[in-house]
């Protein structure tokens, strides 16, 4: 899939690049927009370099990943026509990086604005969940118009393409639902509110709810995993829920409960059509999505239309924010 070009985007053909600016690598794919025979985005190329985390100069490692697959898509006669770039954290409307919690080096510089000056060609810069949710867009709902996306990691993230469109909002904060409040009596979270939806369904929420039953005794085998309850992380919990462990399969029901729970408001709100469930919990997804449908099918019992709305997993895998930044900036060329 990534040696040579598909015929119809050969010489004399644009691509785009997209890049995923992670906590543990930099990935860069070479994209083209449409397949033969009508197909979706193909990714013809891929390129890796260093993380964003601790190191200022993340915006030149961004650059020399993307100057090696410009360099090799023009050996193929191709031309990169724009970049964007996805990043956790937010990125307010002149494009500049107003949090990134991968890459410290990014906040408050105007990344577009250099890299553009630096590659000469369009650049677009935004946050990693609406990369995500306008990659899925494309590749699994092109035809639906209101789309829901949520990315379970170690925190939560979101995009909302609404009629068609990105959301952003005023400062670029749309679509970040991690903090919406689920219980107001909740633990305390780094934003300064209780209760957080975060607190309860993002990878360290699992953690957490782990740790809660292994101190009361509810879950012995995922106690005995560690030694010290303290010491838990999801891992556990899933690693278990996939040999059959009863005790470690109530927690991760109490979790989808909570992802549920979150999900639930945001269909109330947006009435979207489809939610796409990303970020490293959905590796889970056999285990978690029959789950989180039970618990919203509990929330919606009437025959209502929520119940039709379609929840999958993201598609791509780890590489659905880069191909939807390079669907971003291509959105920003061509319409
Ligand atoms: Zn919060």
């Amino acid at each position: 899939m990534t040696d040579g070009l598909p015929a119809d985007v050969h010489a004399g053909s644009d691509l785009l690049i997209g890049v995923d600016v992670g906590g543990t690598k930099t990935l860069a794919l070479l994209v083209a927009t449409g397949g033969p025979d009508g197909q979706g985005p193909l990714v013809v190329d891929r390129e890796l370099g260093p993380s964003g985390a601790g190191d200022p100069s993340v915006v030149d490692g961004i650059a020399s990943a993307v100057r090696a697959l410009a360099a090799r898509a023009a050996d193929r006669g191709a031309t990169v026509a724009g970049v964007g770039v996805g990043l956790a954290g937010f990125v307010d409307p002149s494009g500049i990086v107003r949090s990134a919690p991968n890459a410290p080096g990014l906040v408050d510089q105007d990344v577009r604005t250099r890299l553009r000056s630096e590659l000469g060609v369009p650049v677009v810069v935004d946050n990693d969940a609406n990369c995500m949710a306008v990659a899925a867009h494309a590749v699994i709902a092109p035809d639906s118009r209101h789309l829901v996306a949520v990315t379970f990691g170690t925190g939560i993230g979101g995009g909302l393409v609404v009629d068609g469109r990105l959301v952003h909002g005023a400062i670029g904060f749309a679509g970040e639902p991690g903090h919406m409040v689920v219980d107001p009596d909740g633990p305390l979270c780094p934003c300064g509110q209780r209760g957080c939806w975060e607190r309860y369904a993002s990878g360290a929420g699992l953690a957490w709810l782990a740790r809660r039953a292994a101190e009361d005794g509810r879950a012995p085998s995922l106690a005995a995993a560690v030694g010290d309850p303290a010491l838990l992380r999801g891992e556990h919990v899933t690693a278990l829920v996939a040999e059959g462990d009863p005790g470690a399969g109530a927690v991760f029901d109490e979790y989808a409960g909570w992802v549920a729970l979150g999900l639930a408001n945001l269909i109330v709100l947006l009435d979207p059509q489809v939610v796409v469930l990303g970020g490293g919990l959905i590796a889970t997804a056999a285990e978690l999505l029959p789950r989180v449908e039970e618990h919203l099918a509990r929330r919606f019992p009437a025959a209502t239309r929520f119940r039709d709305v379609r929840l999958v997993a993201s598609p791509g895998g780890p590489e659905a924010g880069a191909l939807g930044a390079a669907l971003l900036v291509a959105a920003e060329i061509w319409s």
